[in-house]
């Protein structure tokens, strides 16, 4: 049956990638539809409920800058938040939070419910609809085709997916899943360049069977403002008050008696006897992998962290593992506090279909199909985060495309603001960590799935997690992702920064009316001439808190002064009272971080302006490198099978050294 209407945009899978990319679509104004295997499970977290760390946390900030929903959803259902290197400088600071899973999917499916321009519809998609090299449409598992301009694609871990427990294996897409084998099959069919990952997860405990006496406590670190940075006017946005309550994790270890129960399975290991043949994650590998791989270690720490406010469940990090159960039952056991641990859920491995991003445009939008983008776990990454924002930035080029196809509605975007008329986005490496992630799969693809580290970024000091909003909501407003409340509470902190900035370059203190004591205690000796407030502040040991209190608080802003807090029963007012709070201290954390970081930001700023004409160099399209003498078989072959769009793509393209750009530089001048 041909369903009556069309749509702009259809995306497959309601995963993390998946979600985003249908609210982004639909807030852009196209008519979007998101089609899932099961309305129950959109926004579920297949493995751990946490989201953000170290670079992923930055995704996050960078998806919430640009109107996502991830940081939203985390600070509705976050029941632990912590910021992990807090001692260390600003770039590699990162926002952990531990969620309540059932909290989680029941913010994501109100925001997708609620918004405008998107449909929902459970049905296993099993073919796409395909005329000439352009996809048309998706089929469904009854036969129910729907037509539509693009198809994006985030099928996660369920292409093919088969899941091993021992030498047991089954086919699904995840524990309790089905697997997504026909569209496997299709996409096999053709031809799209693939290969195959996998990835595991642990065994889950029941709490009421884990003596946390033997634990060792770890709670959070209360962090004013969350994971999302939209600061509240008076809404409900991104707030500490919005969190439900806060529950601690604890930490227990492997000892040498696990890791002889380990090396015992070895035997009966799918990875070890061949069954697994997919490449797993070696930032996050299997307990076996570990005791395997670093057989000096006699102990590997495991947090105990809670799956929500509502369950007793507990997700134990650190022993993903596919050993078979009699294994998992001992090994569990054999740690403290976990002598009498019942096992819930066993632990497993899951292999799966990828297919090489090396094959995709620089939008995500496939090479050999026009209209059809992947985005998320399909494209050889790992990680909810990095899903999240693939799954936006691929939603976004879509509903560009439908644009320039003459499609869609700006005027019904949520904001009602769109003013962005280019027909692609591209964030550049030194704009977000999203332009990180796009150019690092689609130039180096990936052996291993593919996860955000800091290290990953070599702009990271302006790629922080506190000026994600700064970086990008700009453009989100532009593109039509960012509604009014978003914009206002944005433009409130820009201003107040901007405000404090220019307040402190006018404030000039003088040695004369300095008492030296004053100027001993505050700025560790005394000054010999004139300074105002901004200079003083970019000295490493002294903090802004420490200006504000010279001469009993003279130079401190009202308008900044963090709020008395008070006992209420008025809901409503303190979340006004944390709002605040967060809002001061997002405004004194940019003014003192940009005080204090202005001379290696600057310079940075300049390497970027620097490279950047060499950059974006777009290499003809046409161009057959085959013809291009100059250059090595070798390096001709790779650049014509990746066919690089930028002169900077083909630079990150492996096998190809800087003096083949030089060659393929001249060789563009000469205009051959
Ligand atoms: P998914 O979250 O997998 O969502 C895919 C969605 O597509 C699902 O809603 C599914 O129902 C739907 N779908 C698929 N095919 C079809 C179809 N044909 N028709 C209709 N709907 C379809 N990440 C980490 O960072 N660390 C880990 O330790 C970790 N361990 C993991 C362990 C396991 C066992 C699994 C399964 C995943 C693990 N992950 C881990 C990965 C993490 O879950 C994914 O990276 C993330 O969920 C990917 O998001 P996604 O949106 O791409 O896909």
């Amino acid at each position: 049956m041909l369903y009556p209407q069309d749509f702009d945009v259809i995306v497959v899978g309601g995963g993390h990638a998946g979600t985003e990319a249908a609210l982004a679509a639909a807030r852009m104004g196209s008519k979007t539809l998101l089609l899932s295997h099961n309305i129950e499970t959109l926004g579920q977290m297949s493995c751990n409920p946490s989201i953000g760390g170290i670079g992923k946390g930055h995704l996050v900030k960078e998806v919430d800058a640009m109107g996502g929903a991830m940081a939203l959803a985390t600070d509705e259902s976050g029941i632990q938040f912590r910021i992990l290197n807090s001692s260390k400088g600003p770039a590699v600071r990162a926002t952990r939070a531990q969620a309540d899973r059932v909290l989680y999917k029941a913010a994501i499916r109100r925001m997708l419910e609620n918004q405008p321009n998107l449909w929902l519809f459970q049905q296993a998609v099993d073919d796409l609809m395909i005329e000439g090299d352009r996809v048309v449409g998706a089929v469904t598992q009854v036969g129910i085709q729907f037509r539509a301009k693009t198809v994006v694609l985030t099928a996660g871990t369920f292409l093919d997916g088969k899941i091993h427990v021992g030498l047991n294996n089954y086919a699904a897409g995840r524990a309790g899943d089905p697997p997504a084998v026909s569209l496997s099959a299709r996409l096999k069919e053709l031809k799209l360049p693939q290969g195959r990952l996998k990835t595991g997860t642990p065994p889950r405990l029941d709490g009421r069977s884990i003596d946390f006496s033997k634990c060792i406590i770890q709670p959070g670190d209360g962090v004013p403002g969350g994971m999302s940075d939209q600061m509240p006017v008076a809404s409900f946005m991104g707030n500490v008050a919005m969190h439900p309550r806060q529950v601690p994790c604890w930490i227990t270890h492997t000892n040498e008696r696990t890791h002889d129960i380990i090396r015992s399975g070895f035997d009966r290991s799918p990875m070890f006897t061949g069954k697994i043949e997919g490449v797993g994650p070696r930032y996050c590998p299997s307990v076996e992998d570990k005791i395997n791989r670093f057989a000096d270690k006699d102990s590997h720490q495991i947090f105990l962290e809670p799956e929500g406010l509502t369950t007793h469940e507990y997700y134990p990090n650190g022993i993903s593992t596919s050993l078979p159960f009699d294994i998992q039952y001992e090994l569990v056991r054999s740690m403290a506090g976990l002598e009498n641990a019942h096992i819930l859920r066993p632990g497993y491995a899951i292999e799966y279909d990828y297919f090489d991003p090396r094959s995709l445009k620089s939008t995500f939008e496939t090479r050999q199909i026009g209209g059809l983008f992947f985005a998320g776990q399909i494209n050889g990454t790992t990680g909810y985060e990095e899903a999240a924002a693939q799954g936006m930035f691929a939603g976004i080029n879509a509903a560009l495309q439908v644009r320039a196809m003459g499609g869609g509605d700006v005027a019904l975007s949520a904001a009602g603001s769109a003013s962005y008329m280019g027909d692609t986005w591209l964030p550049g490496r030194d704009q977000a960590y999203l332009g990180v992630l796009v150019d690092d799969l689609i130039t180096k693809g990936v052996t291993e799935p593919y996860r955000m580290f800091t290290s990953r970024a070599e702009f990271r000091l302006q790629l922080r997690e506190d000026n994600a909003d700064d970086r990008l909501t700009e453009m989100g407003r532009q593109l039509g992702l960012v509604d009014d409340a978003r914009w206002a509470a944005f433009s409130r902190k820009r201003d107040a920064v901007s405000r404090e900035t220019e307040r402190l370059k006018a404030i000039w203190v003088n040695p004369r009316n300095l008492a030296a004591e004053e100027s001993e205690r505050v700025l560790g000796k005394s000054i010999e001439h004139e300074y105002n407030l901004a200079d003083l502040l970019r000295r490493p040991n002294i903090s802004y808190a420490a200006l504000m209190s010279l001469d009993h608080g003279k130079y401190a802003n009202r308008d900044l002064a963090p709020p008395v807090s008070r006992e209420t029963t008025d809901a409503a007012l303190s979340v006004e009272v944390a709002a605040q709070h967060a809002f001061v201290a997002a405004v004194v954390e940019q003014v003192e971080i940009a005080a204090k970081y202005s001379g290696y930001i600057d310079r940075q700023k300049d390497e970027v302006e620097r490279a950047a004409h060499y950059e974006n160099l777009r290499l003809p399209a046409e161009l057959d490198y085959m013809q291009v003498s100059a250059l090595s078989i070798e390096a001709r072959q790779r650049l014509n099978k990746y066919r690089p769009e930028t002169l900077g793509q083909a630079s990150r393209l492996s096998g190809i050294t800087p003096a083949t750009i030089s060659l393929l530089l001249i060789h563009l001048k000469k205009g051959n």
